[in-house]
């Protein structure tokens, strides 16, 4: 299988600020990577080049087997970008969303199993305006997979959710891989970082200082034999409200 994302020395500077200083990396088929690091690292650079959005200054990047520097045009159309429900066009009901986006790509698509897919069905027909942040979230994963994107694009996905409906969310990430495609998550939440990708690339001041799958990075730091001061808990004050609350879906 041919790597969905290839990114080589990839480079961009605004002025004096040199944002991405020469990356490389390779997405590969089904996996969710995820692209972490700090504020100002360069990772809304990086991903707002590989969708398209934006003109680098040097290097190359193949999405979905098009080259984003020549063809951005067609690599729009072959990715899944989630964007802000508060994007969208108001006064539309769940399904008319849907259905909005799929018009856009000049697309006959099925909103409603769209819509099932994100465990929304039940509120087809409802405004944006009487869903809640979860559903939202999860509306806007519907719209961005009209076209049937070989990768979807997910920008701080669980941003300002609670508990449960990240959870939710989660799990809906976790199905879309199982369906085949592949996902590109920019998180500043290590937890879901650690719980979702397969690989992770940690990006500082401009460059990638590792990429590889959490569970190896963990490995070796502790194989630098890193300890950490204070012994974890066992539970934390999450693990109570989920205990309380429970994990099912509670967002609909
Ligand atoms: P955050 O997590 O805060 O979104 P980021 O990792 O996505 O940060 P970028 O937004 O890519 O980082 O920014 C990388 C650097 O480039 C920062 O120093 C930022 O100030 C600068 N930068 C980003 N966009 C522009 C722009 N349009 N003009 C000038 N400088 C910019």
């Amino acid at each position: 299988m041919p790597s969905v994302v290839q990114v080589n020395d990839l480079r961009k500077r605004y002025g004096e600020i040199e944002a991405v200083r020469g990356i490389s990396f390779q997405v590969e088929s089904g996996e969710v990577f995820g692209l972490l690091g700090p504020n100002g690292a360069g990772k809304t650079t990086t991903v707002e080049i590989l969708e398209g959005l934006r003109k680098a200054d040097g290097g190359s990047a193949l999405v979905a087997g098009v080259n984003v520097f020549t063809d951005p045009s067609e690599v729009k159309r072959r990715i899944g970008v989630q964007l802000q429900a508060s994007a969208f066009p108001e006064n539309l009901t769940a399904k008319e969303t849907v259905d909005f986006f799929a018009t856009c790509y000049d697309l006959d698509v099925d909103a409603l199993a769209l819509l099932r897919l994100v465990e929304l069905q039940e509120r087809a027909g409802q405004r944006q305006e009487k869903l809640s942040g979860g559903q939202r979230q999860r509306l806007s994963i519907a719209t961005a997979l009209v076209n049937s994107p070989q990768i979807l694009f997910l920008d701080e996905p669980t941003t300002g959710l609670d508990p449960q409906a990240r959870r939710n969310l989660w799990d809906l990430i976790r199905g879309i891989k199982g369906r085949g495609t592949t996902v590109f998550l920019t998180t500043h939440y290590l937890d879901e970082a650690e719980i979702l990708c397969d690989r992770v690339a940690i990006m500082d001041e401009g460059r990638i200082v590792a990429l590889d799958p959490p569970r190896k990075l963990i490995d070796d730091l502790l194989a630098r034999g890193f300890t950490k001061p204070v012994l974890q808990q066992q539970a934390n004050l999450e693990d109570v409200f989920l205990d309380l609350t429970g994990h099912e879906l509670r967002d609909t």
